[in-house]
């Protein structure tokens, strides 16, 4: 491999056409798999194409006829609902038995297909806290590639976003949005999207690496010293003598056969690569009972009112940055609803603390597959992370209302867990028949976020250049790896781990 990255391909450099294959059988051998086509395989092969790697192969369970954003094919409704009715989304696949009903159940799965969720994701990019990107949570090399840089080269924060703003056209924000806003007594920021729109339509689509794999006929194209396989799944990962020596695959045609590989990296999103890595490592004999620990999601909740459009902030999406004591940040989007009207759609992220009672666990059976089971739990701070959260809501809706001079009609939150008012609440049909002026609140079930991560931690799990310390030849990329989540959005840092990584596997 050679040490020199070539240009980046991301609307700001030129276009390579795809080299490598997308088609044939499984070739038996490969240099570096990677396992999973979603938003970081995919950043991870491209940038590996990038380093001039030869030899990487990556595995894809769904299918690759699509390679489209669900907001470039489907109107705002009908995209909403693929998100939060799954049963209508033919790529909806959920591997894993939830023991903690009804968190990581209802919309809680993959979207299995090349891409995967980087064809659904909103585009939102923020960088990790500083509270969250503590020394002693996160490797201190890790956070210094993200944050400072090292050996003269910018940081992997700086160099992500200036090429996601590049790909974006130049912002990171709707030019029609001003830049802040002060209401309901917040100081509101533009939330930076990673996103671009089709001139003249409602239509948009956010980053992913996959827009320089999209061939002439809408086939992949991936770049040269790249192979996919689509609709191939890896049942596991084969060990032998203490060490990752490939995968187990069932191919497109049912059958099943091993690719032999120097370097594995699970990239299948965190449910799916701790099932894999619990049940390597179990086999390997590091791992007494294949489960691993860690999991979090984001903890999540808000209100949607709507209201005259009148005296509202202009539309579009705004944040207030994350305050360390709550460990959240407050996101307000307003979306025109008609005529002189606007919804306002007020959200709140916080952090899931990572804990040991908050598991991916297999259960061994003869198969070569083993299946996952997922437990979760809330720790004492979460819950006041909770109850802070929503003081917050209320305060902000309360001086909102007075601002407006529409009579502040109280919020209301039920159970934490309460499915009646999960949030499946912001389905347009939802928001629709909802009297104005009256808001609903709504709570995210865990696992519902999207933004699952933490079981397979750098600096505990897997050393800092990502490889698993117990397992030679396994590695993993995406938000498994984070070893707590902050309340940012997972992707700049997930899209910028996969660049690392891709620079510690090509020995730039
Ligand atoms: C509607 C929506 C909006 C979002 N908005 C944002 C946002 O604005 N900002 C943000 O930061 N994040 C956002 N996210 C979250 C973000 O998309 C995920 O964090 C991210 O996609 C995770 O990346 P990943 O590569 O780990 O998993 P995925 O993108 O899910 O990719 C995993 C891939 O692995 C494949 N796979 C799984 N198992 C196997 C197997 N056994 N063999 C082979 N392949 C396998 C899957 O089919 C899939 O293609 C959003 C998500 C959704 C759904």
């Amino acid at each position: 491999m050679s040490g020199n990255p070539r240009k980046r391909h991301d609307g700001t450099g030129t276009h390579r056409a795809g080299g490598a294959s997308s088609s044939g059988p499984v070739p038996r051998h490969a240099r570096t798999v990677i396992v999973g086509g979603g938003l970081a395989g995919v950043e991870l092969a491209t940038a590996l194409a990038d380093h001039g790697a030869e030899d990487v192969l990556l595995l894809e369970a769904g299918p690759g006829e699509d390679l489209a954003h669900i907001h470039m094919t489907h109107s705002r409704t009908h995209a909403t609902e693929l998100v939060f009715a799954p049963e209508r989304d033919p790529h909806f696949h959920r591997s894993w038995r939830s023991e903690a009903p009804p968190h990581y159940t209802g919309i809680s799965g993959l979207r299995r297909r090349l891409g995967g969720r980087s064809l659904y994701w909103h585009g939102v990019v923020l960088p990790l806290e500083d509270w969250a990107l503590h020394p002693s949570d996160w490797p201190a090399e890790v956070v210094t590639a993200l944050t400072a840089g090292t050996a003269g080269e910018p940081s992997w924060y700086d160099r992500v976003t200036a090429d996601l703003t590049a790909w974006s056209g130049g912002r990171l924000w709707d030019a029609a949005q001003p830049g802040c806003a002060v209401f309901g007594g917040q100081e509101f920021l533009p939330l930076p999207r990673a996103c671009r729109r089709l001139p003249g339509t409602d239509r948009w689509e956010a980053y992913t690496a996959l827009d320089a794999w999209r061939g002439p006929d809408g086939r992949p194209a991936p770049p040269p010293g790249v192979s996919v396989r689509c609709d191939t799944e890896v049942l596991a990962v084969d060990v032998r003598a203490g060490r990752a020596r490939g995968v187990l695959v069932r191919a497109a045609d049912g059958t099943t056969a091993t690719v032999a590989a120097d370097t594995v990296v699970l990239c299948a999103a965190t449910v799916e690569s701790t099932r894999l890595a619990a049940h390597a490592l179990a086999t390997a004999g590091a791992l007494r009972t294949p489960r691993l620990g860690g999991l979090a999601d984001h903890l999540v909740q808000g209100f949607t009112v709507r209201l005259p459009a009148g005296p509202l902030p202009v539309p579009g999406s705004y944040h207030v940055p994350s305050d360390p004591a709550l460990r959240s940040y407050l996101r307000m989007d307003v979306h025109p609803d008609g005529p002189g009207r606007a919804l306002l759609d007020v959200r709140i992220t916080g952090e899931q603390l990572p804990n040991q009672e908050s598991v991916v666990e297999c259960r061994p059976s003869g198969g070569a597959s083993w299946r996952a089971h997922v437990r979760t739990a809330l720790l004492p701070e979460d819950r006041k992370v909770i109850g802070a959260q929503r003081d917050l809501l209320r305060d902000f809706w309360t001086t909102a209302a007075r601002e407006l001079g529409v009579p502040a009609a109280p919020l209301v939150f039920t159970d934490f867990g309460d499915t009646d008012r999960d949030n499946t609440r912001v389905l347009p049909d939802r928001t629709r028949s909802q009297p104005e002026g009256r808001p609903e609140t709504w709570t995210s079930l865990l696992g519902t976020e999207d933004h699952e991560g933490g079981s397979l931690p750098l600096g505990r799990l897997l050393e800092a250049d990502h490889a698993f310390s117990a397992l030679p030849g396994l590695h993993a990329a995406g938000p498994a790896v984070f070893p707590r989540l902050g309340a940012a959005n997972p992707s700049l840092t997930t899209i910028a781990l996969s660049r690392r990584l891709a620079g510690l596997l090509a020995g730039a």
